[in-house]
């Protein structure tokens, strides 16, 4: 197996001495593990050593999963793509952070289940900036536009922006694109709208978490590096 808990702790390290090296060692990077394709029984070890924030990808293999975890953690987050026939069965797992709202007619299909509910959810927008077509999210010259109108949901909070780096062995490759959320993120900041908090800057993966940390990143998604790598039943 995997030697998971070993993973955990050299990541956790990593990160802290990256942040000393910032000269930010005040702050908080939270790591959320990224258990998607992930078996309960492995994401129970990670638990069980660390981990308290985790992230799939899709609501049916969330569904399946996440009521059977038995370790107590501090939340689930959503980061897949979301379809608006998926918003009630994701409710129904009373996810932490929604990090992946791309758009503002998810937001309003959101926004009108949560409010039937009677729920408020926290949720980040997914920005796309690297302006790659294979990727969701919204694009840099429309973000602000788009927080303004989703802001006036009255069951949405938006706390932050999320991105998806390049998919490149090179981690300086998507720097740019990492300095651009920081400069959205702190725009979006002195814009002070209501219902926006820009708390959580959610970026960086396996290949690129430094790098994101160093521009600015208080949130990394991280699969591959805490339990190996991925293995996609057959047929996915
Ligand atoms: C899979 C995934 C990750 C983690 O990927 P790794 O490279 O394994 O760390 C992070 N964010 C999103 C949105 C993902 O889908």
């Amino acid at each position: 197996m995997f030697p998971i808990r070993e993973s955990i702790e050299q990541l956790q390290a990593r990160i802290k001495a990256k942040l000393v090296e910032l000269v930010r060692a005040d702050e908080e990077v939270t790591l959320v593990a990224v258990t998607k394709t992930q078996p309960v029984d492995v994401i129970e070890v990670a638990l069980q050593h660390g981990i308290s924030h985790i992230g799939e990808n899709k609501v049916q293999e969330a569904l399946r999963k996440i009521p059977l975890l038995k370790t107590p953690y501090q939340g689930f987050h959503f980061i897949g793509h979301l379809q608006s026939n998926k918003i009630n069965n994701l409710l129904s797992l009373k996810p932490l952070l929604i990090q992946s709202v791309d758009s503002f007619y998810i937001a309003q299909k959101l926004n009108s289940a949560l409010g039937r509910k009677n729920l408020v959810q926290d949720i980040l927008v997914q920005v796309n900036t690297t302006s790659e077509a294979s990727k969701s999210g919204v694009s840099l010259n429309n973000a602000i536009p788009m927080i303004g109108q989703i802001s006036r949901l009255n069951n949405i909070n938006i706390k932050g922006l999320m991105t998806i780096g390049l998919m490149s062995s090179d981690p300086e490759l998507t720097r740019p694109f990492f300095k651009k959320l920081k400069e959205l993120f702190e725009r979006v900041k002195e814009l002070a709208m209501e219902g926006v908090e820009m708390k959580y800057l959610s970026m960086g993966m396996s290949d690129d978490y430094l790098v994101a940390v160093e521009e600015g990143a208080n949130m990394v998604r991280i699969g591959s590096v805490i339990f190996g790598p991925r293995v996609y039943p057959e047929g996915a």
